[in-house]
């Protein structure tokens, strides 16, 4: 069976409205960081869908036995911020996924070269079968960190069908970079612009989403 990525860009009116406040170069760093948690919050909300597992039960309401279904406490649900900038998403990831572990990873880009380098992992060195993976990298530019982190998580035993990667917005470059190496990947993005300036920054996109969230 040929495999082909999966990029979800939800129609949400409240994703719309964070994501153009996100973008206007007008927005304080404050109102900036709100917007980066309400579509953390939104996109991790549509990337959830289909992708936690559950588990059937019933439990006896006031007037009679139900059937229930509950998220399965039993398999493990992990969120990957990429340092730095990811970590503008996690909060609003995390309200929906309290009990998740959380890796930290660090990537860097060469602002010639475009590489990204990893100068801080916490990833443990094995992951259970099953792992459910939800990387947030608010700017998928060139898709180099992304997939730089992807490498590891695969190395690591995840399946890549079970990564789901919440984005703001992606470039046409990112998406098929991680599409050639890992097309049972799915992203969920606010927007897919149209591509990336000299510098490698995404056109038009929000500027620099870790400079902005920081206000650095
Ligand atoms: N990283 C950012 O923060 N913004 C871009 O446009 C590209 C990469």
């Amino acid at each position: 069976m040929s495999l082909t990525l999966r990029v979800y860009v939800p129609s949400h009116p409240l994703i719309k409205h964070w994501l153009s406040v996100a973008r206007d170069e007008s927005t304080p760093t404050v109102l900036f960081r709100s917007a980066m948690t309400e579509l953390g919050r939104w996109l991790t909300y549509e990337a959830t869908r289909d992708w936690l597992p559950t588990t059937e039960s019933e439990v006896q309401t006031p007037l009679a036995p139900c059937p229930a279904t509950f998220i399965d406490p039993e398999v493990p649900i992990v969120v990957v911020p990429i340092l730095r900038a990811g970590l503008a998403l996690l909060d609003g990831a995390q309200a929906l996924l309290p009990l998740a572990s959380i890796y930290h990873v660090g990537l860097v880009r060469n602002e010639e070269t475009l590489e990204a380098s990893c100068y801080l992992n916490k990833l443990p060195e094995q992951m259970p079968p099953g792992t459910r993976v939800l990387v947030t990298d608010p700017m998928l530019a060139t898709g180099g960190s992304s997939h730089s982190l992807l490498k590891l998580l695969v190395e690591r035993g995840v399946d890549p069908s079970l990564i789901r990667i919440v984005a703001v917005v992606a470039a046409p470059q990112a998406l098929q970079l991680l599409g050639a190496d890992f097309p049972a990947l799915s992203i969920f993005t606010a927007a897919i612009d149209e591509g990336l300036n000299d510098r490698g920054y995404i056109v038009p996109g929000l500027g620099d989403a870790g400079d902005r969230t920081f206000g650095t």
